[in-house]
């Protein structure tokens, strides 16, 4: 049975001020209505001014989408009420929205042989915010709400797609590249609370198709997805008919609960909003166009060619803006794929382990101590295990390379010492030399073992098994 999923995102926008009004939208952390005029209060008689910079932040989006940019934009009204909404209308797009016809390319399978796919984006449109409703408890248990109007007015984005994605994980890979793309314009921040709220639409063949509201998380898009997806077909095989509805998501319970069956468009009577005209874009476009940087997909083609490592890799380390700026300073002087490895595999591990932002691990570990660590671990000063705890200790801790060397006596142990480990391991395990000898290859394995705990893990592996190996041989003799 195939699964269709469209995505209606909303980013919000990175301005200092509001959609329509002078209003700071810096309200995080803030107290409830404090950020607040008559204008995004909704009070009669209080007029919209456009925001320039929000008009200007959704052509640069809509270039980098692929989209085809319409030359003039009308705001239009859309009727309804509801209590974080408190003028009755919300000023958004409708016919004449910024642009039509985009694509995102997500990465569908895993590994270097991995596939892309081209999901088709079908409009992206300006519109302000409403304001929060707060619930004691979850929607259909609270006794009753509290709203906050400091978000009312945020100027937001919406990217609509086609409904060509096909499964939940599929959701996900596009809202991932999606976040990385309006990150990359610095017209976005993901990590803001909030800052990407999402309704999922999705049908299976046979059945009309049921609309999420407002997901907040990427990670409950996809969940919610999947509990629908069980929903459905269970529905479907039951013989009963899915039809066309408006769903809320239980972020608790991780459940889709009916809110109400689909509106339809004529309800709420949209028709141009008379207290703005039309706004020709058309000649800003050329000068947006010129603020657009390199893209993830540009970066990661040019990744694999000037650097030569893997698709993988490139993928991993052009997701985020910050990790690629740090994979090209450091690989400016260590080897770019020591450098890939140890930023996409070990760094990138040890801040997903920790929860941790790649601005974050900036500040922690500069790019030049990173480049030093790898010296340190081309030149056998230290072992990989050794490297590993140094970029542990630094991001829990603080403390440079050198001193945490120092205070964890992390210098690997090599030469003359690794010798006096390696007699001592022998002369303590005789049985283990003789059943080597005797054709064991676990015994090796054991012995290595323990040179490793002589040396308290202080050498690599590798080079203890070919010098071990070599001493055997003269051991036999
Ligand atoms: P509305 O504005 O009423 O929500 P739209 O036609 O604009 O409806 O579609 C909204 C979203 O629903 C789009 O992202 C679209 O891709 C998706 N969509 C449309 N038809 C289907 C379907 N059969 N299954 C899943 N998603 C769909
Ligand atoms: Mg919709
Ligand atoms: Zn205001």
């Amino acid at each position: 049975m195939e699964v269709k999923i469209g995505l209606e995102c909303h980013a919000q926008l990175l301005t200092k001020s509001k959609l329509f009004c002078s209003c700071s939208t810096d309200y995080q952390g803030a107290e409830p209505n404090t950020h607040v005029c008559a204008t995004c209060l909704g009070l009669p008689g209080a007029l919209p001014v456009v925001n320039r910079r929000a008009v200007r932040y959704g052509i640069k989006i809509a270039l980098a989408l692929g989209c085809c940019v319409q030359p003039e934009i009308i705001f239009y009204r859309k009727n309804y009420y509801y209590p974080d909404l408190p003028r009755g209308f919300q000023i958004t797009q409708y016919d004449f929205p910024i642009a039509f016809d985009g694509l995102v390319r997500i990465a569908t399978g895993e590994g270097d042989g991995g596939k892309e796919r081209e999901i088709r984006i079908r409009r992206v449109h300006m519109e302000e915010d409403p304001g929060r409703l707060v619930y004691r408890g979850t929607i259909d248990t609270a006794t009753y709400a509290l709203v906050d109007y400091n978000r009312s007015g945020i100027p937001l984005v919406e990217i609509v797609t086609e409904p060509d994605l096909k499964s939940p994980k599929e959701a996900r890979a596009y809202l991932n590249k999606l976040r990385s793309i309006l990150e990359y314009l610095d017209v976005f921040d993901g990590d803001l609370e909030g800052s990407m709220r999402v309704d999922a639409n999705i049908s299976i063949e046979g059945g009309e198709r049921a609309e999420v509201k407002n997901i907040s998380s990427f990670k409950g898009v996809e969940r919610a997805l999947l509990f629908e997806i069980t929903r459905q077909k269970n529905m479907l095989r039951r013989g009963l008919t899915v039809r066309q509805e408006t769903r809320h998501y239980d972020e608790v319970r991780g459940i889709t609960l009916s809110m109400r069956t689909k509106e339809f468009e004529h309800d709420y009577r949209y028709f141009p909003e008379p207290d703005l005209v039309p706004i020709r874009i058309a000649p800003y476009i050329d000068d947006v166009r010129k603020e657009i940087p390199e893209l993830p997909d540009e970066k990661k083609q040019r990744f694999m060619a000037q650097y030569g490592i893997t698709r993988e890799h490139a993928n991993a380390l052009t997701y985020d803006l910050h990790i690629a700026d740090y994979f090209e300073a450091v690989a400016a002087t260590i080897e770019p794929r020591l450098s890939a490895t140890w930023i996409a595999d070990v760094l990138k591990g040890e801040l997903n382990y920790r929860s941790l932002a790649m601005r974050e691990a900036v500040t922690r570990i500069t790019p030049e101590q990173f480049v030093v660590i790898l010296t340190d671990l081309k030149r056998n000063v230290i072992t990989e295990r050794g490297a590993t705890e140094i970029i542990r200790e630094m991001l829990d801790h603080g403390g440079s390379p050198g001193e945490i060397i120092e205070q964890k006596g992390l210098g690997s142990v090599g030469g003359d010492e690794l010798a006096t480990a390696i007699e001592a391991a022998l002369k303590e395990n005789e049985a283990a030399v003789q059943d080597y000898h005797a054709g064991k290859q676990a015994a090796l394995n054991f012995l290595v073992g323990q040179v490793m705990k002589q040396t308290r893990g202080r050498s690599e592996p590798k080079e203890v098994r070919t010098r071990l190996e070599a001493r055997l041989l003269e051991y036999a003799k």
